[in-house]
């Protein structure tokens, strides 16, 4: 966590450049192997779910720059930091420290679509959840009675702070980009 915050600072230090795109610089990959050292497991038990986790790993990366290199155009904010954990606790999104953690729970590495590129596996589900509140946190918003009607239909109940309508008018804005309506997406994420 030290060095996400190193990373965190010095972009937050470069945000005055305006535009700098999501590069290699942005990611941060908890080891698969550190994890594996508090289980008690034998390694050949563990091995494959190491493979697998790396694998998301460079996928939920790659899928984060080419959605945001996507989103954003030429005057743009800079990216946040990407962490991908193999942890059961939940993704977020810390504006102030300029983080998005992506939480891959090892119950998830066994899913059929973990690596399915053309599907909606958890960590793209999650992924997109956090960059929208990245969208919402980092431009400007104008909330739409569409976005309203959402909100009030889809918020979740106790699920922290944010996902009130400026949230749901980034889903708005975003919808679009999956082919979806503002209601597909937000019953997806
Ligand atoms: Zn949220």
């Amino acid at each position: 966590m030290v060095s996400a915050d190193v990373f965190s600072l010095a972009l937050c230090a470069l945000s005055a450049l305006c535009t700098e795109k999501v590069s290699a610089q942005n990611y941060v990959t908890v080891s698969a192997t550190n994890v594996y050292q508090n289980t008690g497991r034998k390694w050949q038990d563990w091995r494959k779910n190491v493979a697998t986790f790396e694998a998301v790993s460079a996928i939920v990366k790659e899928t984060y720059r080419k959605l945001w290199n996507d989103w954003y155009l030429a005057c743009a904010p800079v990216g946040a930091l990407l962490q991908v954990d193999l942890s059961d606790e939940c993704s977020r999104y810390s504006h102030s420290r300029n983080l998005i953690v992506i939480a891959i729970a090892e119950a998830n590495l066994d899913d059929h679509d973990i690596l399915d590129l053309s599907a909606w596996p958890i960590w793209k589900v999650e992924l997109v959840h956090e960059m929208l509140h990245e969208w919402q946190a980092k431009t400007p918003c104008i909330v739409t009675r569409d976005a309203e009607a959402l909100c009030t239909k889809y918020a979740p109940p106790a699920c922290g702070d944010g996902h009130g309508p400026e949230f749901f008018q980034a889903i708005v804005e975003k919808a679009s980009y999956f082919s979806m309506t503002p209601e597909q997406l937000a019953a997806k994420i």
